[in-house]
């Protein structure tokens, strides 16, 4: 109430001031008591006219958008449109704050690596973020405001929605049919629900590989176990000849090599995944890794091919010795299992035009149709299931031999055609590769 104050007195002044006034020009003709009132009127007349003129031009204010400050006045007026102006200001800079944390938030849901999005209780689309309108197909503006099973029309997704038990996720086709989708709907507020859609198409492959994985490796596994069985039983009912108990049991043995073999496969690739990058700063002499590699080839070949070893071009590999003897040796082992006698064998070091460092197997055998290569490196891929089996391949090596690359920062090439012969080449990048000083002729 202090404003009162003042303006009391101002107005009481220039009521006064009106009064002295009226009265000195009232005595003039002869009413000065009369000349004192309307004096006094008159003044207390303007001071309101002055007030009212400023209050319009407050209120005028008020009623506009308010862009501009308030009006600059003086006294109670102008008091009360600089705390309403404060008022304002404040109020805007709590709500702009606001806006910006939202906008933030919408930011980090937007980078979400899963997709959000929000449904009112008609089930219409409210907000969605990028991830989400990647994941259904739809477009996170245009589609605003739509009923989502419009959208969204898997059947399985449209039932679930009916149904109302949202403890487990729904999977549905990914947008245009591509891909799996797990959606998760979590009810919130007042009938309205808020959808998370995730991309489960590399789990599901994952898994699915897993599984035929375990599926191959018990077929693999129960072969040889179903045929030494029933040579465990042969020699158990049957009287047999002391030749066909050697021969029963050179095949039992067969078998069992077979299985130690697929064993031995099976823990090699669980060692290449359990453990730690090969290093980058061991080197391995290529003279060394060839020596063991070709001793071996020359002993499984025993003379049926001619093996020809051009490693002289490259002097060391950073990397495990182990895996790198181990990818070159199941790569020379295949070319003598599957090259015809008489065949030719080459295994040769190379420098790349790019620096990296190649190991290549070449052989004069058989060859392989362009269909298969891409699919040659996968587990228990064969091209000729009893060749490989006949040969005691497990379908593990190859498989082996891409891991070691990779593992290596490298890559397993393949080049073949049927006729003509393979070569399979480990390269290295050049990190890894130490060149020989003079590169023989
Ligand atoms: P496997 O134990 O069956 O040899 P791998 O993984 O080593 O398994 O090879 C996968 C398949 O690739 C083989 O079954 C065979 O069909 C084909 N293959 C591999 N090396 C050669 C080669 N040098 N010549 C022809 N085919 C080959």
């Amino acid at each position: 109430m202090f404003w009162l104050l003042p303006r009391t007195a101002l107005a009481l002044l220039f009521a006064a001031l009106g009064a002295g006034l009226g009265g000195w020009l009232g005595e003039a003709w002869g009413h000065g008591r009369l000349g004192a009132m309307l004096g006094a009127g008159a003044a207390a007349a303007l001071v309101a006219l002055v007030d009212g003129l400023r209050g319009d031009r407050l209120l005028t204010w008020l009623s506009s958008e308010m862009h501009d400050g308030a009006p600059p006045l003086v006294g109670f007026w102008g008091e009360a449109g600089v705390r309403v102006e404060r008022a304002l200001r404040l109020r805007e800079r709590a709500l702009s704050a606001e806006r910006e944390q939202l906008a933030q938030m919408l930011e980090a849901i937007d980078a979400s690596p899963n997709g959000v999005l929000l449904l009112d209780a008609a089930d219409q689309i409210e907000w969605m973020n990028q991830m989400a309108a990647a994941h259904l197909g739809l477009d996170p503006l245009r589609d605003q405001r739509q009923h989502v099973t419009h959208l969204v029309r898997a059947p399985a997704f449209v039932a679930h929605l009916q149904a109302r038990q949202f403890e487990q996720p729904v999977q549905i086709p990914g947008a245009q049919g591509k891909g799996l989708l797990a959606v998760l709907v979590r009810p919130y507020g007042q009938g309205k629900r808020l959808l998370l859609t995730q991309d489960i198409t590399e789990r599901e492959r994952v898994d699915a590989t897993k599984r035929d994985f375990v599926a191959n490796v018990s077929h693999e596994i129960r072969t040889p176990l179903t045929v030494l069985a029933g040579f465990v039983e042969t020699m158990a009912t049957l009287p047999l000849t002391e030749v066909e108990r050697q021969r029963v049991l050179s095949l039992m043995g067969q078998q069992a090599k077979r299985m130690q073999a697929l064993v031995g496969d099976l823990l090699t690739l669980a060692r290449l995944e359990g453990s730690a990058r090969p290093p980058a700063d061991q080197w391995c002499p290529v003279a060394r890794l060839t020596q063991v590699v070709e001793q071996e080839v020359r002993a499984l070949s025993a003379g049926r091919h001619e093996l020809i070893v051009d490693t002289g071009a490259l002097e060391a590999l950073a990397g495990q010795e182990s895996e790198l003897s181990s990818a070159l040796g199941n790569l020379a082992f295949n070319a003598v299992r599957y090259t015809p006698e008489g065949g030719r064998i080459q295994i040769i070091a190379r420098r790349g035009d790019d620096g990296s460092g190649e190991l290549s197997v070449v052989d004069t055998g058989p060859g392989i149709a362009p269909e298969h290569l891409p699919r040659l490196a996968e587990r228990f891929y064969r091209v000729d299931g009893s060749r490989s089996r006949d040969t005691g391949g497990t379908g593990l090596g190859l498989a082996i031999v891409k891991h070691v690359a990779q593992r290596h920062g490298g890559e397993l090439l393949i080049e073949s055609a049927v006729g003509q012969g393979s070569r399979f080449t480990l390269r290295l990048p050049p990190s890894r590769v130490r060149a020989a000083a003079v590169t023989p002729a």
